[in-house]
């Protein structure tokens, strides 16, 4: 897309958030937008970056590596890893990126904490739950997600932050909001139970009114934002 429809677009997505924030009770601004910027170049994360966006979403360390080192001299950027994490390739991470939102696996956590420099923040994760066991998605169960939060939550260089879903699509709107209803509900009982979480990443250009309306704290944006990409989905 050229640098106005960057801008034209983030302003719409911007609004659709203000909307959903105003129709479902949410405080105005509780709605952080992250734009997913993966099969995307490093150009149009500046075009974005220049109206003010700075939380950016990549899924493939490979494509990664090239457009963090890109951008390194905007020094304002966050980094979030969205995608699946293969266990051999998570120092990249580890170290460039501020939030991972697709943790599914301990080893995996592990690994992340031992890596992250010792200078550097802890890095904020979210446990990936897969409320749906017979897709293809990562993702801890709705059984597990307690014991494993409270695991990675010991983690010395790791900060667990809360939840994040990748639900099937779905056109309708009611149905839009039952898997964001139960991470919901998953996260407030993690809560309950002594895990201070304070992020429910949910929603994505298709159905990120439902998600707030459920509760999201993060919607991760991509194609309403950059257009559509012709790279494989994880
Ligand atoms: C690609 C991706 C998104 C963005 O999806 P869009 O439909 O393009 O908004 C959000 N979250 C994850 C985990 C993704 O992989």
């Amino acid at each position: 897309m050229s640098t106005k429809l960057i801008a034209f677009a983030l302003q719409s997505v911007r609004q659709r958030i203000a909307n959903a924030e105003s129709q479902f009770h949410r405080p105005l601004g509780s709605v952080a937008l992250l734009a997913v910027s993966k099969g995307k170049p490093a150009s149009a994360v500046r075009e974005a970056y220049k109206t003010g966006q700075t939380d950016f979403g990549e899924s493939y360390v490979q494509e990664a590596i090239v457009k963090l080192n890109e951008l390194s001299g905007i020094d304002d950027l966050r980094w979030h890893f969205i995608g699946r994490i293969q266990a051999n390739k998570t120092r990249f991470i580890a170290n460039r990126f501020d939030w991972v939102h697709s943790l599914d696996r301990l080893k995996v956590a592990r690994r992340l904490s031992e890596q992250r420099g010792s200078t550097l923040a802890p890095l904020s994760v979210c446990l990936q739950v897969n409320l749906n066991m017979d897709s293809a998605k990562a993702g801890v169960t709705i059984e597990e997600a307690f014991e494993v939060g409270q695991r990675v939550a010991e983690l010395p260089r790791l900060k667990l932050r809360g939840l994040m879903t990748i639900p099937e699509p779905s056109g309708d709107f009611a149905s839009q909001r039952v898997p964001f209803r139960a991470l919901r509900e998953l996260f407030e009982k993690c809560n309950a139970r002594g895990l201070a979480l304070d992020t429910l990443s949910m929603g994505m250009s298709d159905d990120l009114e439902a998600a707030i309306a459920e509760g999201a704290t993060i919607v991760r944006v991509g194609t309403a934002i950059f257009g559509s990409r012709d790279l494989p989905e994880t």
